[in-house]
């Protein structure tokens, strides 16, 4: 077994596919005991479908297509049940459609909500009243609105949170946490993939000069203006992010030492021919390094900084690269 911590994307599925099973279990042996062969089997397959995908959510991590398989399974499971023992039934397809909107992207789970609501009505109408079966469809439909409204306010909460956890206010890149992450995850991909992975350790030269000659508002601004620079350089692989108050990585993804010397020498003079504060020439230093073989993110960092530090002891407004 993995031993790794679940992510918040994995716990949702699991808990559902958990519940969903454990809920119908009981069931599907009764139904065997009374001699309902047909739903003990239908039961018995949500429940092992159930009990597969949610062990494969636990070992993979992986989450998406388990996640539709879930909503499928327990929504084509209560709608044959109507099907086969009528309108007793009808309170298992609450729990399932509200499940929907936790598993599925929102305009997926409103399509598979009104499909089930619709496919609901014939083996409905043939034996209930219209009162009854109205009184069905309304509440399940605002059951669905519900479960819509509450499903679409967490995942905004949850991509808020998101955002200030892992970005820096005042410039928008990434934070140092951020990096954290991505370091790990390209290190843990490191046995898989080929390509090589190299970053670039960025510091303003002599930016303590800046502030203090013209405030720390306009070396704030210097800041903002520095992540557009480096922003509208990179490619959409690489990654930007804000380690300290004047201190920035850019990880360059698939990319050698050579090639990311070429990207940290063309920021170096684009900073240098953009005027970012007026009268003040600001300049920067850039140590580079390539993600050696077995390597760990600290080595790599560190790696990274020592080559600065030979940068900014050459006089500054250079780039160094790191020894392996
Ligand atoms: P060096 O070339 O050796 O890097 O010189 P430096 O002055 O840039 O380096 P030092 O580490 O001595 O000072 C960093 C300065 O960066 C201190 C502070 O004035 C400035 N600084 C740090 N964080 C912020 C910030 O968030 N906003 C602003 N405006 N300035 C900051
Ligand atoms: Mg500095
Ligand atoms: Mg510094």
């Amino acid at each position: 077994m993995k031993n790794r911590k679940l992510s918040v994307e994995e716990v949702l599925p699991l808990i559902l596919s958990a519940a969903g099973a454990l809920g119908v279990l009981p069931f599907a042996v009764m139904r065997f005991m009374n001699g309902e062969v047909a739903l003990g089997v239908l039961d018995s397959i949500i429940v092992v479908g159930l009990i597969l995908l949610g062990t494969y959510v636990y070992r993979t991590g992986r989450v998406r297509i388990a996640s539709v398989l879930i909503t499928f399974i327990c929504l084509a499971g209560v709608l044959s049940t109507v099907y086969i023992k009528g309108p007793g039934q009808v309170y298992w397809v609450f729990p399932a459609m509200m499940a929907s909107f936790y598993l599925l992207r929102i305009h997926e789970a409103i399509g598979a909500c009104l499909l089930v609501t619709v496919a609901l009505i014939p083996p409905l109408v043939a034996v209930l009243d219209v009162f009854s079966l109205a009184t069905i469809v309304i509440t399940l439909l605002v059951t669905s609105s519900f479960a819509y409204a509450f499903a679409t306010v967490s995942r905004n909460q949850r991509d808020k949170l998101m955002k200030l956890a892992t970005r820096d206010a005042l410039t928008g890149a990434g934070n140092r946490w951020a990096l954290q992450r991505k370091l790990k995850e390209i290190i843990s991909a490191q046995s898989r993939n080929a390509l090589p992975s190299s970053m670039l350790l960025i510091d303003l030269d002599h930016f303590k000069r800046v502030n203090d000659a013209y405030g720390h508002a306009v070396g704030d601004q210097i800041l903002v203006n520095l992540t557009e620079i480096i922003n509208l350089r990179i490619r959409v692989t690489d990654s930007l992010y804000r380690i300290g108050g004047e201190e920035f990585v850019v990880v360059v993804e698939g990319q050698d030492l050579d090639k990311a010397n070429h990207l940290a020498e063309q920021l170096r003079t684009l900073v240098e021919a953009n005027e970012l504060a007026p009268m003040h020439p600001v300049t920067i230093s850039l140590g580079v390094a390539e993600l050696a073989q077995g390597e760990t993110a600290e080595n790599w960092l560190r790696r990274a900084d020592d080559a600065l530090y030979r940068a900014k002891r050459a006089g500054r407004n250079a780039t160094s690269v790191a020894f392996a």
